[in-house]
């Protein structure tokens, strides 16, 4: 990724290294590609501290568009408004960046309007769509991007999301929903708690040195500095844990919505919407800062079998 925007810094036009669609998949995708667009927005191939880099990652620097997608589905006349903005040069940058959250969502014919932009975005232009999984985006689409997967951290590995996701299709009784809902948190927690760690140590340890450590003796105002360092980081692990709940859930509606799809009777496909109704609603109740194992055990109540 850095080679790709090291490339993008030098000379855009006659770099065989620039991709100029990418889908970007698996866990962090989002930070992931807000991180690369800063890098191509950037004086400085991404500082993290410059006025660019700043307002990339708030989402509100003017050469980029941010799709963020509430609704179920990305629909034609989203894309094709958003094409046509997408072609504008940029204004103060090198590159207009376009991030499509939510890329899974995107209907056959909303993802076939795209095919020509991905395909032949201009010079100027840089398509970054997201997407739980390449299987996630139609084949025509899938073929015309450059595919980079995000790991997982070691404690919310692809296999444990993998298991995650299957959970809520598995839940027979009541009992078994609160286990599920349990199960969900914990891991959601964990794998917050590992990412959270290692940036706070790191942190931690380039404030004491900024505020001239020596031994373990710190000024009176360095532990003052610590201290609201530490807030931070706990409300940051907070929001972390929502985050991934929040992606947890969007992908058990992108399989209900899946599911759907395969339907026969009407009956059956009611009893999927009211699902998928479910998990929309626990979001946006976690979005309101909700408990988040209260939000999941009454979720996965009405997520189990044969309601
Ligand atoms: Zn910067």
């Amino acid at each position: 990724m850095k080679g790709a925007a090291k490339a993008a810094a030098n000379d855009a036009s006659e770099s065989q290294e620039m991709t100029h669609a990418w889908l970007f998949t698996g866990f962090g995708r989002e930070e992931a590609a807000l991180a690369f667009a800063a890098s191509l927005l950037c004086r400085d191939v991404g500082c993290g501290a410059c006025a660019d880099c700043t307002t990339v990652l708030a989402g509100s620097h003017g050469d980029l568009e941010l799709i963020k997608t509430d609704g179920l589905s990305i629909k034609i006349d989203d894309v094709r408004e958003l094409v046509q903005r997408a072609s504008w040069s940029p204004s103060t940058a090198n590159y207009r960046v376009v991030i499509l959250e939510s890329a899974e969502r995107l209907t056959d014919s909303a993802a076939n309007a795209l095919l020509k932009a991905i395909e032949e975005p201009g010079l100027r232009t840089v398509w970054i769509l997201c997407a739980p999984s390449d299987v996630d985006v139609i084949g025509t689409i899938r073929s015309r991007v450059r595919v980079l997967a995000f790991v997982a951290p070691a404690s919310l590995s692809v296999t444990t999301s993998a298991e995650i996701l299957k959970l809520p299709f598995e839940i027979k009784d009541v009992a078994g929903a609160f286990a599920a809902a349990a199960k969900i948190v914990e891991l959601a927690k964990s794998g917050a708690e590992a990412v959270a760690e290692e940036l706070n140590d790191e942190e931690i340890r380039k404030a004491k040195e900024a505020w001239g450590q020596q031994g373990s003796k710190l000024t009176a105002g360095g532990s003052k500095a610590i201290k609201e360092l530490e807030k931070g980081q706990k409300s940051r692990q907070t929001r972390m844990v929502h985050d991934t709940l929040d992606t947890i859930l969007l992908d058990i509606a992108v399989k209900y919505r899946d599911q759907l799809v395969g339907a026969g009777s009407d009956a059956e496909k009611t009893k999927i919407i009211a699902k998928i109704d479910a998990v929309m609603d626990a979001r946006a109740r976690l979005a309101r800062n909700a408990a988040p194992l209260l939000t999941l055990e009454a979720l996965m109540v009405s997520l189990r079998a044969g309601v």
